[in-house]
């Protein structure tokens, strides 16, 4: 290839990629105008007692040609995009409707939580949009909501983060920092933002039976949580085990494919009703 055709090549590549990138961006706004947005519910427990804490409000997508979508493969197209704060916002009030629904159908009320993009945490129109849904409910709807946050995407701006956290919080919206201990973890940032909650990445959780190093760091994230006092959840418990041995560490609350996958919120109640935390966890010793 002469020189000018390689450019030309590259050129068609690189216009092939926008469009390619447009249209995905217009089939998920199409996606949203058309519900075809779902919420999947995952719970969160106490393994000592068995209580239910909440559950985590978890998008799919439930595309018409190609089945039942994960986020991974549709929030990084909209990741800098508008989008992702329309589709925030959808969750926001998906999520506020089911909370009321499961209240109204059989007095169970459940708190849920909701991941914020950090283009939405960083617009400066959410508290707003929060203010709107919420008025849509009988007062005290706030108090059912946590809102989780990735720590990352908190730092840009943080000082106008704290603000926001601190306003949200006024409603009786709790926080969470999701993926704890990845990523851009200080000290002085776990100071300075007022979330309720740490959750500890899958990440540590995942090899700490075998992993001494990730054992430190969840002895590390424990202490610092009572140290900052925040309570603390671990992500990613697959196995009866690694609840075990979390709970002797002092970590009583749990999420992960070892209680419950993530599930459609008709199945809720009924896994609600049904569960009962492994007889290895229930009332353990505390050591
Ligand atoms: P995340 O908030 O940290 O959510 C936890 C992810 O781990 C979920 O994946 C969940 O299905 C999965 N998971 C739960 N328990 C286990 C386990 O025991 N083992 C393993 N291997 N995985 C487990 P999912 O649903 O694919 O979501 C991925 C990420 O996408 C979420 O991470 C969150 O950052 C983002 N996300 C999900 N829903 C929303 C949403 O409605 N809005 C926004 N902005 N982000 C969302
Ligand atoms: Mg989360
Ligand atoms: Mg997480
Ligand atoms: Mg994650």
């Amino acid at each position: 290839l002469s020189g000018k055709n390689r450019y030309m090549l590259f050129d068609t590549k690189h216009h092939e990629a926008i469009v390619g990138h447009h249209e995905r961006i217009a089939r998920i706004e199409k996606a949203l105008e058309n519900e075809e947005f779902v919420l999947y519910y995952q719970p969160k427990v106490n393994m000592r007692t068995g209580r239910i804490m909440g559950l985590e409000a978890l998008v799919r997508w439930q595309h018409p040609e190609r089945g039942l979508l994960r986020p991974a493969e549709f929030l990084t197209v909209i990741q800098n995009h508008p989008l992702s704060t329309a589709l925030d916002a959808w969750v926001l009030g998906e999520a506020l409707m089911q909370t009321h629904r499961w209240q109204a159908d059989g007095g169970h009320a459940l708190c849920v939580s909701i991941n914020l993009s950090a283009m939405t945490l960083q617009q400066g129109q959410f508290f707003d949009i929060l203010k709107s849904r919420l008025a849509q409910w009988p007062a005290g709807a706030g108090e059912l909501l946590e809102i989780e946050i990735l720590e990352s995407s908190a730092l840009d701006d943080i000082g106008s983060v704290i603000g926001l956290i601190r306003q949200c919080r006024e409603l009786g919206v709790r926080f969470a920092l999701d993926d704890f201990g990845v990523g851009y973890s200080s000290l002085t940032y776990l100071k300075r933002l007022p979330a309720n909650t740490l959750k500890i990445d899958q990440s540590f959780v995942r090899d700490m039976l075998s992993d001494a190093d990730d054992m430190a760091i969840l002895r590390g994230i424990l202490s610092l949580a009572q140290v900052f006092d925040r309570e603390v959840i671990a992500e990613g418990v697959e196995t009866i085990a690694h609840g075990e041995c979390l709970l002797d560490l002092g970590c009583d609350a749990a999420q992960g494919y070892g209680i419950a996958r993530p599930m459609p919120a008709a199945r809720v109640i009924p896994w609600i009703e049904s569960w009962v935390a492994p007889a290895p966890w229930l009332n353990r010793e505390k050591r």
